[in-house]
C-alpha cells in the first residue's frame, strides 16, 4: 500500500548547501526563511487565525536525501559519527519516508507567504503541512528526558579576519539580511564532522545566499572566518 502527498509550498532561504545548516531549529535565530505557499493554500482563508500564533510546526520532505538508501541504524553526528543507533531514535534526514518536522518561529504573514526564523532547512525544501504549536500539548508537564541528546550541542568560538567582517557587513547591507549573525550562529554549531580533526591549513567553504563563506580552524575548537565573497 502506498500514499502520495504533494507540497503546499517551498522554503526560500540562505542555505544553498547543507554543510552549515543548524542540525535542529532554534539554534540560529538569524536563520530566516520565507515559506511560499502554492495555490490553493496561498488563499488568505487558509491562514485565517495563524496571526495569533508565535511558532509553527513545519512538516516537510528531506528532498535532497530522498534517494539515499534508508538504513535501520544511523550514525548521528552528536554521538561522534561512529556509534550507531536505530533510525527511529534519531532525527537523521535518511528516513523511511523522508519526512522532517521543525518547530520554527512565525515572524509575520503576508498574502501567500509565511516569514519564519530559527529554521534548519535547505533552500527549496518542499513543505507538506503547517500546524500551530500548542504549548499545553507539545510541551509535556511531566519530567522529560532524552539521554542521547539532553542539551543543545556545545557552541564553539567564531572569530573574523578584519577583511571578512567588512565583507560580511557590506553584504548584509546589500541583502538586508543579518549576514554576520547568521554566519556566527551557524559556524558556532561546528559544521565539521565530529570525527574529523582539521589541520589549520585546511580551508572550508559553503554557499550562503549568492555568497561563498570560507573559514578555517586555527585551533581545534576555534573557527576563523576568512572570506565572504561572490563565488569565483
Ligand atoms: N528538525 C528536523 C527534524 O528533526 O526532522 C530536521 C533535523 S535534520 C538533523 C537537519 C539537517 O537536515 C540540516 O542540518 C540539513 O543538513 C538537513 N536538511 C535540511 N533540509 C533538507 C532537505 N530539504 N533535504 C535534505 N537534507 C536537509
Amino acid at each position: 500500500m502506498s500514499y502520495s502527498i504533494a507540497p503546499i509550498g517551498f522554503i526560500r532561504c540562505a542555505f544553498k548547501q547543507r554543510l552549515i545548516i543548524p542540525r535542529q531549529p532554534q539554534l540560529a535565530p538569524a536563520a530566516r526563511a520565507v515559506l511560499e505557499l502554492l495555490p490553493p493554500f496561498n488563499a488568505p482563508c487558509a491562514l485565517e487565525g495563524l496571526q495569533k500564533v508565535s511558532h509553527v510546526w513545519l512538516l516537510f520532505l528531506f528532498h535532497q536525501s530522498l534517494k539515499d538508501k534508508t538504513h535501520l541504524r544511523v550514525r548521528p553526528p552528536r554521538l561522534g559519527g561512529q556509534k550507531k543507533i536505530g533510525v527511529f531514535a534519531s532525527r537523521a534526514p535518511q528516513r523511511p519516508n523522508g519526512i522532517g518536522q521543525s518547530l520554527v518561529k512565525l515572524e509575520r504573514i503576508e498574502t501567500g507567504r509565511l516569514y519564519l526564523s530559527a529554521i534548519d532547512l535547505l533552500d527549496g525544501t518542499p513543505v507538506v503541512d503547517i500546524k500551530p504549536y500548542l504549548p499545553w500539548a507539545d510541551c509535556p508537564s511531566e519530567p522529560v528526558y532524552n539521554h542521547l541528546a539532553s542539551s543543545a550541542p556545545k557552541a564553539i568560538a567564531v572569530e573574523w579576519t578584519a577583511a571578512a567582517l567588512a565583507q560580511a557587513k557590506a553584504h548584509a547591507l546589500r541583502l538586508a539580511e543579518p549576514v554576520v549573525e547568521l554566519i556566527e550562529q551557524c559556524l558556532a554549531q561546528d559544521p565539521r564532522p565530529a570525527w574529523q580533526k582539521p589541520l589549520s591549513t585546511q580551508r572550508y567553504g559553503v554557499r550562503l545566499w549568492d555568497l561563498e563563506v570560507r573559514w578555517h580552524y586555527p585551533e581545534a575548537e576555534l573557527i576563523c572566518v576568512l572570506e565572504v565573497v561572490f563565488p569565483t
